[in-house]
């Protein structure tokens, strides 16, 4: 590639937005459209189930960046545009507004849509989900003080919108169908620690429930569960997943799995100057040997814009970033380091009681595969360095709370 190549970013979420400044920053100075479907700038989606939710941040204060900013690196902003049609062998987009733009690279960043779920009723007012800014002001005024909110799913929307409900003193019940909160992305001894949190904080979490449909004429006003009964609610929220936004690619003939777009560690897809980003790829993390993995975070869809933009301008990749992800609850600050999954023991520093722990994931040669941090941003930020270092710890040592995290990292 070169660095007068003309470059089209198609989605304007965190991926597609940073990419804009990764490729500025390493020198691009060919033209750079960025493309997306909704009305706004790119902004950070993170606030909008906790921050945004409480009133406490604003439309502004949520953008990666100001408009001038856009308009001094020179990028071409498409906003509240779709792309209908990729043609990878003619080298153009076509838009909804009729136009079709011809690119020399091409990065899709359409990231994932909120799944819905296809039962009778689903089409009923009040029935919400979380995806952008539009779906985060439909919660906010539904979420009224002494409201009854069902929440369907307890993944990270499902829990981090019922610590927010509570804030907004309304009255969210909490329906998983696993038997378990956090069953994909976290391990048990933490996801019990989350369930008795949030029953404290009086969010009623009913575990292993089969709901059959939405209740109500013109407006849910109820959810009906296998066994028959109803859980009444006067809204409900659907935080049951994320759909990918992939249809582009495959139309396109561009290589997918069911996980997603096949990218190679630089996050190149099938097509030669074509790359996928964010959510949507179906990614290698050499860190964790062959595997491929979709990861539904923000600093994933950075790490990969990183490495798109050192790729087109030609220069040297960063190192592998070892993936990371957060969670704000109450007063909880969630942070994971690795994939918290497939290890052989756990080892707990800290204390559930006092809400401050970190369980270590571990081989069973003992190399850090995971860490998962509640209120110790100094753990998580030891097990990045240590994952990613791939050294092998001493059990004794990190089993007792007496030896400092820091001499640990010092020690490997
Ligand atoms: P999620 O993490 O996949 O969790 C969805 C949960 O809903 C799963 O436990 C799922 O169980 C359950 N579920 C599925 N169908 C159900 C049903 N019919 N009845 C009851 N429960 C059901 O997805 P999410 O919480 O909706 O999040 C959507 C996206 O936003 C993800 O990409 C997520 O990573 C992202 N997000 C991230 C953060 C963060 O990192 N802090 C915060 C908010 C959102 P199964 O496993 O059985 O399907």
């Amino acid at each position: 590639m070169s660095e007068t190549a003309r470059v089209v970013i198609v989605g304007a979420g965190h991926g597609g937005g940073n990419l804009c400044t990764a490729l500025r920053q390493a020198g691009h100075r060919g033209p750079i459209t960025l493309i997306g479907d909704e009305p706004h700038l790119p902004y950070h989606r993170p606030p909008l189930s906790k921050a945004y939710l409480k009133g406490e941040a604003t439309v502004e204060s949520l953008r990666l960046r100001p408009a001038e900013y856009f308009a001094k690196v020179d990028i071409d902003l498409r906003l509240g545009t779709t792309v209908t049609h990729v043609d990878g062998e003619a080298r153009t987009v076509a838009l909804d507004d009729g136009a079709v733009l011809p690119f020399d690279v091409l990065v899709l960043a359409t990231g994932s849509r909120a799944r819905r779920l296809p039962i009778p009723g689903a089409e009923l007012a009040g029935i919400l989900h979380l995806r952008d800014l539009a779906d985060a002001d439909a919660i906010r005024a539904a979420v009224v003080p002494g409201s009854a909110l069902a929440i369907v799913g307890g993944g990270y929307i499902g829990l981090e919108v019922a610590a927010s409900a509570i804030a907004l003193g309304a009255k969210p019940i909490l329906l998983e169908r696993e038997d378990r909160i956090l069953a994909r992305v976290a391990c048990e001894p933490l996801a019990a620690f989350f369930d008795q949190y949030h029953r404290a904080q009086g969010v009623d979490i009913r575990t292993g429930v089969r709901i059959v449909s939405f209740v109500g004429a013109d407006r849910v006003t109820g959810i009906r569960l296998e066994d028959g009964s109803i859980i009444s609610c006067d809204a409900a929220l659907v935080g049951v997943g994320a759909q990918l936004c992939d249809g582009l690619a495959r139309e396109a003939g561009i290589s997918c799995e069911e996980g997603g777009v096949v990218v190679d560690a630089n996050a190149r897809t099938s097509v030669p100057g074509i790359y996928a980003i964010g959510d949507m790829s179906w990614r290698p993390m050499p860190l964790y040997g062959d595997r491929m993995f979709r990861l539904e975070s923000v600093p994933n869809a950075i790490e990969q814009g990183r490495r798109v933009a050192a790729d087109i301008m030609g220069k040297p990749q960063p190192a592998h970033e070892v993936p990371w992800f957060w969670s704000d609850q109450y007063a909880l600050k969630l942070q994971i380091a690795g994939i918290p999954f497939d290890s052989h023991r756990l080892v707990v520093r800290g204390s559930y009681e006092e809400a401050k722990f970190a369980i270590w994931h571990l081989s069973d040669a003992n190399r850090v595969l995971a860490v998962e941090a509640v209120n110790m941003p100094g753990e998580f930020m030891a097990g990045r360095t240590l994952i990613g270092a791939g050294r092998l710890v001493d059990l004794g040592r990190l089993a007792d709370m007496a030896v400092s995290i820091k001499d640990i990292v010092k020690a490997v």
